[in-house]
């Protein structure tokens, strides 16, 4: 054992373990006796532990630690289905996979958890994606008809951003779509959720919400990335501006109704000139204590090219 730093031998019958030697039952021996001098006629069966306790090349990792750990092993003979002997696994050869399989499934729970954003967030700009929005909105649809409140929902879309990309190239109209996407983002309120809805379309969930809060929120986003004045030299005001169509839900709506009146929303926004705001409710009573009505207003109505 000392020569081939075997720290346990396994003694066989017809290749079946009898017993096992370890430093241990040396030592243990060499505790129990008075006479030392009969170490030269020692026998390994004197010192062995016999009947071994074993296990198969098919026992669990988890279990034969178990097994070792409960009797106090650190060596565990490995046996074949008929009882023949075919190794031996070590404590710390136990603990070692154990660590590796533990490792591993962090891993794998590492890849899992990053899958699931995968699927639920747009790869481009980093927001949530069109699935994640389906989610949310139906959660938002039931609490609002639980509590009796309102949502707002309004989309976003970028304009004349075709020809955006028609006459500076896609990478560069991908990067006014992360540009514009993270304006709209940072300018939200914390309530509020935004969504890569397609292509250059957003979708901002305002969870109680009303005409007043949703038009001021809105008119915001407009507004900022009006601010930022990214050159856009093919769209008549010659910056990137952004179209919103907004609407409001009723307990006769459901969400996906909703966003078909926020789409119709946005319609009329495209017709009627761009780079505003139009709300599928009666803006008019809002606007009165609305204090983005005066900009609303200004806005330069661009005729489409
Ligand atoms: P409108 O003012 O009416 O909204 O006109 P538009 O040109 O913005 O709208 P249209 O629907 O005609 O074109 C949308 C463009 O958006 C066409 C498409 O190539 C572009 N687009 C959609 N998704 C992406 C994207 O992920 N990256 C880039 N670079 N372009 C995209
Ligand atoms: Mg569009
Ligand atoms: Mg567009």
């Amino acid at each position: 054992m000392t020569r081939e730093q075997h720290s346990c031998g396994i003694i066989c019958e017809h290749g079946k373990p009898v017993g096992i030697v370890t430093e241990r039952d040396f030592v243990r021996f060499m505790d129990r006796t008075d006479d030392l001098n009969t170490l030269d006629q020692l026998t390994v069966g004197e010192v062995m532990t016999p009947n071994p306790i074993c296990v198969t090349g098919n026992t669990e990792i988890a279990a034969a630690l178990d097994l070792a750990r409960s009797h106090n092993l650190r060596h565990l003979p490995v046996v074949r289905e008929c009882g023949e002997f075919c190794g031996v696994i070590t404590l710390t050869d136990l603990i070692k996979a154990l660590s590796t399989m533990h490792s591993r499934n962090v891993g794998l729970r590492d890849e899992n958890s990053k899958l699931r954003v995968l699927a639920i967030e747009d790869p481009l700009t980093g927001l949530p994606n069109r699935r994640a929005m389906e989610v949310d909105l139906s959660h938002a649809a039931a609490v609002a008809t639980r509590e009796d409140r309102t949502y707002a929902l309004a989309l976003i879309d970028i304009d004349y951003f075709k020809k955006y990309n028609d006459n500076y190239g896609h990478p560069a109209g991908d990067l006014v779509l992360k540009q514009v996407a993270s304006i709209l983002n940072e300018s939200r309120r914390d309530a509020d959720k935004l969504y890569r809805y397609g292509g250059e379309e957003f979708l901002l969930l305002m969870p109680f919400t009303q005409e007043e809060g949703s038009l001021i929120a809105t008119n915001r986003m407009l507004e900022n990335v009006k601010a930022r004045a990214i050159p856009h030299a093919y769209s008549p005001l010659e910056i990137v501006t952004v179209s919103v169509g907004l609407a409001l839900s009723s307990d006769r709506l459901s969400w996906k109704e909703v966003l078909e009146n926020a789409d119709s929303a946005l319609y009329h926004a495209k017709e009627t000139g761009r780079n505003q705001l139009h709300a599928g409710f009666d803006q008019g009573f809002a606007m009165k204590h609305c204090a983005a009505q005066a900009s609303i207003q200004e806005f330069p109505r661009p005729s489409p090219s």
